[in-house]
């Protein structure tokens, strides 16, 4: 068995393990692969081990390897920093979008999806405390941000997702997931339905899930330690 394969399946028994130890129901959170830097082997091993969802940073990077496996149908996140200029291939190429942070952006997505695909699922990134990147909507401006991308066609608003700051402390990791979930159901009682958490990587999934994470975004822990240079 490869590598990734058997890495693969080590997540999902920590993911089933997580789900448990938080008394929801087995297969309730989805498992994101995050496929940035690694090759299109990389991708196609783990979807030839059954893997669907695949999440990427850099359009470019990640426009190439949807257009060599349109034939596979699988399904493209994408979870980076979005720039204006980039959103037309982003709306172009991909199913979702967990990284919107600002209006402009949920607008040009919306004006530029292609009529004939489906909408494009959309989480909004929120800058909880001790959010690692410096991207992300401010708590108390989600609210806005959310009713505003709800009326957009073309979009579907799904939920919210965070990047805490890394740490080895289990109550330190819950604290930030804990705090998106008490947003989500702040903009789900002012009757924006929102059904999805995109929290937890590599170091913290157990910790996510905990929190009620629904999308956990996985790297390091299934392809191997990322090489930038
Ligand atoms: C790279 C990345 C991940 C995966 O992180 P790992 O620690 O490798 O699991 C998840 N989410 C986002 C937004 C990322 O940029």
């Amino acid at each position: 068995m490869s590598v990734i394969v058997s890495n693969l399946q080590a997540v999902q028994a920590r993911l089933a393990a997580a789900e448990k130890a938080a008394g929801r129901t087995n297969g309730s959170v989805r498992l994101l692969a995050v496929s940035k830097t690694w090759p299109l082997a990389s991708v196609l091993e783990a979807a030839d081990a059954g893997q669907q969802a695949f999440g990427e940073n850099y359009v470019q990077e990640a426009v190439e390897k949807a257009m060599a496996t349109v034939d596979r149908h699988l399904e493209w996140h994408f979870i980076g920093p979005l720039q204006s200029n980039k959103t037309r291939l982003v709306a172009e190429h991909f199913a979702w979008v967990h990284s919107v942070d600002r209006l402009k952006i949920a607008e040009r997505l919306a004006a530029q999806r292609p009529a004939h695909l489906p909408p494009l699922q959309i989480c909004i990134q929120v800058n909880v405390s001790g959010e690692a990147s410096k991207s992300g909507c401010a708590p108390a401006d989600t609210l806005a941000l959310c009713q505003a991308v709800a009326a957009l066609p073309g979009l579907r608003l799904r939920g919210l997702m965070a990047i805490p700051e890394p740490t080895d402390d289990l109550a330190a990791q819950r604290a930030p997931f804990r705090q998106l979930r008490e947003l989500q159901a702040a903009v789900c009682a002012a009757g924006i339905p929102l059904d999805t958490l995109s929290m937890g990587m590599s170091h913290d999934l157990e910790a996510a899930v905990a929190e009620g994470a629904t999308i956990v975004r996985i790297g390091t822990a299934i392809f191997g330690e990322r090489n930038y240079a």
